[in-house]
């Protein structure tokens, strides 16, 4: 199989040549039965090692599609039935409802996916699985701030912190899903009223990413931030020693929603409305939701596995012993015009 070894992009050109008589790069590989097109959102190295072994363990070759969610979203839409896509790849189940609600998802019924990943981290008709799980939580100035005084999601929005809060953009679907989820469990005045508590209590306008605000907690900008689970953890066992350094004053809490855990997400998948690869779409999703693939990308940047009995591998296990909130993260997109709405009427950028 000398085949294999050439490089992707040749393999898929060499293979539309077989199949079509002519060339025409740039193009999908969708005719070939041993390749998966995988148009995904997400950019680890570790996510490329995965796919790889893959290739290994079934001959199936994955066809690599980059692009932020709503690029390919766009995309996908635009190809419309002659999309080459067979797997589609994001974070977050608000960003996995777009995808759904432009119908590119279809469902898939699988015992090795319904047995892998729990209920309350899918969407019910199969068009999604969450894979792996990060938890939307609170870094804080340990110098300033108690523990106790930041262990509720209310209290983010409380006149403890007016002018004291560093949170990203109201663009951004980790804030939507977070929104979402609130409404869920406190219905939509609380949280208008939250929302409001929120923009009061920025120490900023809205700039930057998650580990943007934990810097500036450091940097005595705020002394409370925003951030989902992995770019705290990834930032305390990185390569950088200055992030590494930040993370000695600030820590990490985990607040509780209603007593019954922390907000959490998911970054997932599902096999796309068209997919010309349907049988091997599925399997890469079963390959993903194996606790080997599940343990190699929590090893790689830092995410926990969806599967509760994966065991967390180092060094994400050291933050594993909270609580998750049972909620089901499909309900966050659709919630999310909701919770755009509210967040806008706020003045939330
Ligand atoms: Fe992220």
């Amino acid at each position: 199989m000398t085949f294999r070894l050439r490089a992707l992009g040749s393999i898929a050109v060499a293979a539309v040549v077989a199949a079509c008589g002519q060339g025409d790069a740039g193009q999908a590989d969708q005719t070939d039965a041993g390749v998966v097109n995988l148009y995904t959102a997400r950019h680890y190295d570790s996510d490329k090692a995965l796919y790889d072994r893959f290739t290994e363990q079934t001959g199936i070759r994955v066809n690599i599609i980059e692009g932020n969610a709503d690029q390919l979203i766009a995309r996908m839409g635009s190809e419309g039935s002659a999309s080459p896509a067979d797997v589609f790849i994001t974070a977050d189940a608000g960003a996995l409802w777009r995808a759904q609600n432009a119908n590119l998802l279809q469902t898939t019924t699988s015992d090795v996916l319904t047995a892998a990943i729990p209920s309350n981290l899918r969407d019910p008709e199969g068009r999604w699985y969450g894979l792996n799980r990060r938890a939307r939580i609170v870094a804080y100035d340990s110098t300033k701030v108690q523990p106790a005084e930041i262990d509720t999601y209310e209290e983010i929005a409380s006149p403890r912190f007016r002018g004291k809060l560093c949170v990203r953009s109201s663009d951004s679907v980790y804030n939507l899903s977070l929104v979402g989820a609130l409404i869920e469990a406190w219905g939509p005045e609380k949280t208008a009223e939250w929302t409001r508590g929120v923009v009061a209590n920025m120490a900023r306008p809205p700039e930057g990413g998650d580990r943007d605000q934990i810097r500036a907690v450091n940097a005595g900008v705020c002394e409370i931030a925003l951030t989902n689970s992995y770019y705290y953890i990834r930032m305390a066992n990185g390569e950088d020693a200055a992030d590494r350094a930040v993370t000695q004053k600030v820590k990490l809490s985990f607040p509780s929603l209603d007593g019954q855990g922390a907000h959490i997400n998911v970054s997932g998948g599902g096999v796309a409305a068209n997919a010309p690869n349907r049988e091997n779409a599925v399997r890469l999703l079963e390959f993903l939701a194996s606790p080997e693939a599940q343990t190699a990308v929590s090893a790689g940047n830092n995410e926990f596995p969806g599967n509760p009995a994966v065991p967390v591998p180092a060094p994400t296990n050291a933050y594993a012993d909270f609580t998750a909130h049972p909620m089901s993260v499909a309900v966050y997109g659709r919630r999310q015009a909701e919770a755009q709405s509210l967040m806008s009427a706020a003045g939330w950028r």
